[in-house]
């Protein structure tokens, strides 16, 4: 039996452009996992950069900036998930397909769905974590504890008088 795990899907702006969302949540669906968050989000610069860290040297880095905050779309958005359950790194990244679009399955998400840009970047419509390690340093940099319906990972209390937030008026 393998055990539990927590991964972190994000569907890309082009996916959202090519109105493959329902697309996607179905295939994860039969995947029997559970999903356990979810949010439509603008991906800030910051974030991107973050999220995108290790490959902070490689020649398409600031293209890849560009696509996952939208700005190839006119799409400023992304959908980002955590699904929870055995396996659910391997199950996820088998449904997705290899980076490189090209290469990957036809039956996959991104051998399905996925192209080259002319600039050689992999548009490959959904990212999905790799490993334990990158999936906790991803859910943690996208989910706040209380986004999420089950305990993760050590979370702890903090009470911020002074933290400006908007509420409903
Ligand atoms: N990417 C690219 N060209 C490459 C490698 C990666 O355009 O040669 C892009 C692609 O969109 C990929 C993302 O950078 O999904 C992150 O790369 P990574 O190697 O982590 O691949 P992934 O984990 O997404 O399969
Ligand atoms: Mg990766």
């Amino acid at each position: 039996m393998k055990h539990n795990q927590a991964t972190l899907i994000v569907v890309k702006p082009d996916g959202l452009k090519k109105s493959l969302t329902g697309n996607i949540l179905t295939r994860l669906s039969e995947t029997k996992l559970e999903i356990v968050a979810a949010k439509v989000l603008r991906v800030s610069k910051e974030l991107a950069e973050e999220h995108y860290s290790h490959l902070k040297d490689e020649p398409f880095f600031g293209e890849l900036i560009k696509y996952i905050q939208g700005e190839m779309h006119n799409r400023k958005k992304t959908m980002a998930m955590v699904y929870w359950g055995p396996d659910a790194i391997n199950k996820v990244r088998q449904l997705a397909g290899a980076t490189n679009p090209e290469e990957a399955e036809s039956t996959t998400i991104r051998g399905s769905f996925g192209r080259i840009t002319t600039k050689g970047l992999y548009e490959n419509v959904i990212h999905a974590s790799a490993n334990e390690e990158e999936s906790e340093r991803e859910i943690k940099l996208w989910f706040s504890p209380d986004d999420i319906i089950v305990d993760l990972y050590p979370a702890q209390v903090r009470t911020d008088k002074e933290c400006k937030r908007r509420v409903w008026a």
